[in-house]
């Protein structure tokens, strides 16, 4: 008898349907030679929950992923919903998700593939063995600081850290950097906030009970510009919430496409696995969309929710070789394409490679 995880899938908006179909024809694919099956249950979130729902999260989306093994999420959010009210726009609902299954902790890979070193901004040369791991706070810091406000004339946000915040996303960067090359680079701005202060003396607690791993500091306006002049020397990056937002869209731009880089959210008992790109409506139906950061994701999924590692490699060798083989979706078709496809191709042509492996 196979084992079966139960997977929550929530496609959203914009492209988010598109894509996620795509990761679920390639994990099908992945299970008919494994000793496990996914079954999916679909939940709304997002602008389309809004529009039949009347809210961004509905309770049973919350409810049905708590009681997921792991749950896998496309995009959400368009214009159609920017001017309504804060607490019904397709990104509240996302914030309260993660806050409602304890996502505190965002882990995004970026890897370069040496098909694709063309595809960045960056010279081949800066980009050559570049294999960097983001680990963000996700539900602290001054997204969720209070008090904040606007009166019209004065606005304010605060930002906070409790220690034990900082030690439990500390413990995730150096047990991750313990599964790879063994060093954090902690990024702060202690020079300045008080809050970074305690971030980095915790963070120099934590490390105690790591004595493998090698500890580094660095401010976060240095971070910014190391990523650019030299991405290759970072392992592990270790950071706050609002500095991991920002760092960790910086580094997906290393890979040169924003259409090739996954993440998972995990903390609680249920992890999300997202990619990193949002519900790009400009080309939302049009069938380009590049599905490989979802797949990766799904893949991601894989690896740290369910402990199917085997499979997880078996989709990532698959993407390697067709990228190797010049299969590009249009976001990429100015580098190496022999061919370019659709959405829809992409997702079947890993699904066919995934069953050869
Ligand atoms: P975006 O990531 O959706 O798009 C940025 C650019 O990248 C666009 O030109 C888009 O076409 C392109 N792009 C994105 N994903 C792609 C893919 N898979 N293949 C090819 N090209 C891709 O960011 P945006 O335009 O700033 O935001 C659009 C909407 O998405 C907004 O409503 C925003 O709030 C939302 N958003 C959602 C999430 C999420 O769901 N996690 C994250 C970021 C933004």
């Amino acid at each position: 008898m196979k084992k079966t995880y139960k997977i929550g899938v929530i496609r959203g908006d914009g492209i988010g349907p598109e894509i996620i179909d795509e990761a679920i024809k390639v994990l099908d694919s992945v299970c008919t030679n494994e000793d496990f099956e996914l079954s999916y249950e679909e939940y709304l979130m997002g602008g389309i929950a809004y529009d039949l729902k009347g809210t961004p999260l509905p309770d049973e989306t919350i409810e049905g992923c708590l009681k997921s093994d792991a749950v896998l999420f496309g995009a959400i959010g368009g214009q159609k919903w920017d001017n309504l009210p804060r607490q019904f726009r397709p990104e509240s609902g996302l914030l309260k998700l993660r806050k409602e299954l304890g996502l505190f902790a965002n882990l995004r890979p970026t890897a370069v593939f040496d098909e694709l070193l063309d595809a960045s901004t960056l010279k081949p040369e800066v980009l050559k063995g570049v294999d960097l791991f983001v680990v963000r706070e996700l539900t602290g810091g001054i997204y969720f600081g209070e008090p904040r406000g606007n009166d019209g004339t004065k606005a304010y946000n605060t930002m906070v850290y409790t220690k034990p915040e900082i030690e439990r996303i500390a413990k995730v960067a150096f047990e991750s950097a313990m599964k790879r090359r063994k060093v954090v680079c902690s990024v702060d701005k202690a020079n300045v906030l008080e809050v970074s202060q305690l971030w980095r003396d915790t963070v120099i607690e934590v490390a105690q009970a790591y004595p493998e791993v090698t500890l580094t500091h660095m401010y976060v306006d240095n971070a910014a510009m190391q990523l650019v002049r030299n991405p290759a020397q970072f392992d592990v990056i270790l950071t706050g919430n609002i500095f991991g937002d920002i760092l960790s869209d910086e580094a997906s731009m290393i890979s040169g496409s924003i259409g090739l880089l996954p993440s998972a959210s995990i903390g609680g008992s249920v992890g999300l696995y997202e990619p990193i790109h949002g519900s790009a409506p400009d080309i939302a139906g049009q069938g380009i969309a590049n599905p490989i950061a979802t797949i990766l994701s799904a893949s991601m999924m894989l690896r740290f929710a369910l402990g199917e590692e085997k499979a997880a490699d078996r989709i990532e060798s698959a993407i390697k070789k067709v990228l190797q083989e010049g299969y590009r979706t249009k976001d990429l078709a100015a580098y190496g394409a022999k061919e370019v496809c659709s959405t829809t191709q992409m997702g079947s042509i890993i699904a066919d490679y995934v069953s050869r492996i």
